[in-house]
């Protein structure tokens, strides 16, 4: 019998011309992440059927279909020419592996089929209680569904399982975004987030080398890769922040360390953004999680750029992020004890509620023009 794997996306809801511009994106993303993998693609509705494949690369199909933003579930399945005989083996098949109480769910598409939909479940559960007497029918919550899907054009899906995707929206329908990616555990969960509502990535890192190490940023390469899966690739800017961090450090009050990083981090990640086609800046800020992050510091910061600046990890709580780095498998890389930029010349007492006039005094005593200038000029991008 043939298996094929059923792909579902999500937001059925969407309409119209948005519609077919999604699933064009969503078919490309799929082939683009499968092309190493011989199989067939064809669409059957608002589903897609990736066929004709090998059954030793089925894992690794699953693993690839786990990572694409904008599926909502997928299935393998077995295929048959529709008749009931053909049906019966099918679902057999899939009852040996069965224990405890089971339904038969049936869909016909194709009408002209001889039996009805619920005449099919029944027939199909009678051969099911034939050859293992042991199962139990139960209708309402059954521990285990077979489901038949006999579709026009005389063939027929039968399958057990239905795995989650990851959801959201296909890769580069929403857009352009720059993810100021650090070594910590909440950038790169920011960046996995805007990648799974659609937005494609790009991705900025300030080093202050040599007070931070070649360590630190292999660890944030790691990371960039991680999160690039889940993106079809992230273009990453290293940019030298060392003698801007050096002027700050000797001309401006120890407090405003901090607060003075981020504004020129924010303008040379939004020149950047604009040299490449960027329209955002993604952060990994938290409201209230450490003194960077209280309301008047994100006012400070965000004042010296125009472009929107999305912070989908505003409102979470700790827990709830490190949960997220988990299941995208960065929380243990971002643990690793390396240093950042941040974490050099910190001050003591960091100003909590930096007030802007304090703030655009002590910067009036850098060139800051001249700064963010030579930084860009050290920019290095490393592809994933
Ligand atoms: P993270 O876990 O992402 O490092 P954090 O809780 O340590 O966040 P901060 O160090 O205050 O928070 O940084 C806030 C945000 O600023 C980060 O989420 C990231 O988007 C950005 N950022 C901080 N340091 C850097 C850096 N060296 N390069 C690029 N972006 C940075
Ligand atoms: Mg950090």
């Amino acid at each position: 019998m043939n298996k094929v794997i059923i792909v579902r996306y999500c937001e059925i809801h969407l309409k119209g011309k948005n519609r077919s511009y999604f699933e064009r994106l969503l078919i490309e993303n799929i082939e683009r992440n499968l092309k190493d993998i011989p199989h067939t693609f064809s669409k059957l509705n608002a589903r897609y059927l990736i066929g004709d494949y090998d059954q030793a690369d089925a894992e690794r199909i699953f693993d690839k279909l786990n990572k694409i933003c904008g599926i909502h579930s997928y299935s393998e399945s077995f295929v048959v020419d529709t008749s009931l005989e053909n049906i019966s083996q099918a679902v057999l098949s899939l009852a040996k592996d069965v224990s405890g109480t089971f339904k038969i769910d049936t869909n016909r598409a194709d009408k002209t089929f001889c039996l009805n939909s619920v005449e099919v479940s029944r027939e199909m559960g009678g051969v099911v209680l034939d050859n293992y007497p042991n199962l139990k029918v139960d209708v309402v919550s059954p521990e285990n569904v077979i489901y038949v899907d006999i579709r026009e054009g005389g063939k027929t899906l039968v399958f057990s399982k239905i795995f989650h995707g990851l959801g959201g929206l296909p890769t580069s329908s929403s857009g352009r975004g720059m993810l100021m990616l650090s070594g910590g555990i909440d950038s790169p969960v920011a960046g996995y987030m805007m990648a799974k509502r659609g937005m494609k990535l790009d991705a900025v890192h300030f080093h202050s080398y040599p007070y931070t190490s070649v360590a630190a940023r292999e660890k944030v390469e790691e990371l960039a890769g991680r999160v690039a899966e889940y993106c079809n690739g992230i273009d990453l800017y290293i940019v030298r922040f060392t003698e801007i961090q050096e002027a700050i450090h000797e001309n401006c009050p120890e407090e405003l360390m901090i607060t003075l990083m981020r504004r020129f981090m924010m303008r040379i990640a939004e020149r950047l953004a604009l040299k490449h086609g960027g329209q955002a800046i993604i952060t990994g800020e938290s409201l209230g999680q450490v003194a960077s992050q209280t309301i008047e510091s994100i006012t400070s910061s965000n004042s010296v750029v125009k472009m929107p600046v999305l912070r989908p990890l505003i409102a979470f709580d700790k827990l709830d992020i490190i949960e997220i780095a988990n299941k995208i498998d960065t929380f243990n890389t971002s643990i690793l004890p390396y240093e950042d930029c941040c974490t050099v010349f910190l001050p003591k007492f960091p100003a909590i509620k930096p007030r802007l006039e304090t703030v655009l005094k002590a910067e009036a005593r850098l060139n800051v023009e001249e700064l963010i200038e030579n930084a860009l000029n050290t920019v290095e991008v490393v592809r994933f």
